[in-house]
């Protein structure tokens, strides 16, 4: 609407007074003057009632918190009476897909957790809610990876996995890939990454390696294990065994090799190969809430890799000390599990610390668990495959 063509207030002052009025209430670091406007007339509702001012439209743009806004000043009084930011922000959530478990069983949408995406053609990370935010208000395009700043996946068999999704504002995008072993097993290593390190922190906050970013190799052109080398390493599926990537009992306890590497008081602890199998195993049974340990390692088999409270039995130090140290773990696995449960029984589930990222209630525990002297003439449990100085077998 154009305005009567008195105009009591110049460019100059209107603009000197929509800074002052930005820099007051805002704080924003540095405002810029982009441009000053014809008089226009301007409704204003102030306490239901409805006047009419001829005011001087002033552009100008602040970088904290970005913005550009329209600054309306009274043409007659050189007071600014409104504003409104007129740089659009829409937001919206980036989910991953992947397993709960085992490839072959329940299926769970995950947030991004500090993930490195490509929205709308910038590069940001998503919090850890796997919130994102970009210009506008449409839909935009994301490019998802398996890496970010808590943790990295690194493919081993190939380029790392991307994923393009289409977002629209305040909806959740959900990248996903559960039929395709070597991504899958990208994805569901970045998200049980993720889940262990925050389970991890709400014990130990302090301890420094989580503030780490995690390096993750998965797609090893190898079966039937995982190690730990400062690293977590993971290895394809055969006939035998799942891809251990895309088994979160087996990304747990592998982290838990990490976690009982770093707690280690150098000068005072060692290094205990055993003690820290068992440990892992504790830890993996303990965010899944079941002493069936690293059920879906086996393809077509729903037993676990290890049990760590079987049915009848206890494992005894010395007694039931064993030339494999995943089985001379079982001592302290089936120890602290047993103090878990006296924990619960006492305390109720506020007892132990439960899992944080997982949204999804599980399902009963499974009914196929099998004792663990099943798994004792597995050949999958030796290590003589693994590479390095301090083989894990998963
Ligand atoms: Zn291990």
């Amino acid at each position: 609407m154009a305005a009567p063509a008195v105009r009591s207030v110049g460019a100059a002052e209107a603009r000197a007074a929509a800074s002052a009025w930005l820099e007051r209430d805002l704080s924003p670091g540095t405002v810029t003057f982009e441009a000053a406007h014809e008089a226009v007339v301007l409704p204003l509702v102030r306490a239901g009632k409805v006047d009419y001012a001829t005011v001087v439209p002033v552009e100008l743009s602040t970088t904290a918190p970005r913005g550009r806004w329209r600054v309306y000043v009274d043409a007659a009084t050189g007071e600014p009476v409104a504003r409104k930011q007129t740089l659009l922000f829409a937001s919206g959530k980036v989910a991953y897909d992947a397993p709960l478990r085992e490839p072959g069983g329940e299926r769970q949408d995950w947030p991004a957790n500090r993930a490195a995406l490509t929205v709308g053609g910038m590069n940001v990370t998503s919090t850890e809610a796997g919130d994102v935010t970009w210009n506008g208000n449409n839909a935009t395009t994301v490019t998802t990876r398996a890496s970010g700043t808590q943790v990295t996946v690194d493919n081993d068999a190939g380029n790392p996995a991307t994923g393009n999704l289409n977002l629209q504002p305040n909806q959740t995008a959900v990248w996903g890939a559960p039929n395709d072993e070597q991504v899958d097993a990208q994805i569901s290593t970045f998200v049980h990454s993720n889940v262990v390190i925050e389970y991890v922190r709400q014990i130990d906050p302090d301890l420094g390696w989580l503030g780490e970013q995690l390096d993750a190799i998965v797609n090893i052109n190898d079966s039937c294990n995982a190690y730990y080398d400062g690293n977590l390493n993971f290895f394809r599926q055969s006939n035998q065994c799942n891809n251990t990537g895309r088994v979160a009992d087996i990304v747990y306890h592998e982290y838990g090799h990490g976690v009982h590497d770093h707690a280690i008081i150098q000068g005072v602890g060692n290094f205990d190969p055993a003690l820290s199998e068992g440990v892992s195993d504790y830890l993996a049974a303990t965010i899944v809430d079941d002493p069936a340990m690293g059920i879906g390692f086996f393809l077509n088999d729903p037993g676990p890799l290890r049990h760590i409270d079987p049915n009848g039995s206890e494992a005894v130090w010395p007694d039931d000390i064993d030339g494999d140290t995943h089985i001379t773990g079982l001592i302290i696995a089936g120890a602290l599990w047993d103090l878990r449960k006296a924990l619960v029984e006492d305390q109720g589930p506020g007892g132990v610390a439960t899992p944080i990222t997982s949204t999804t209630k599980r399902s009963a525990a499974r009914s196929t668990s099998r004792a663990c002297t099943s798994r004792r003439s597995r050949p999958t449990t030796t290590t003589a495959t693994s590479p390095t100085a301090r083989p894990t077998s998963a």
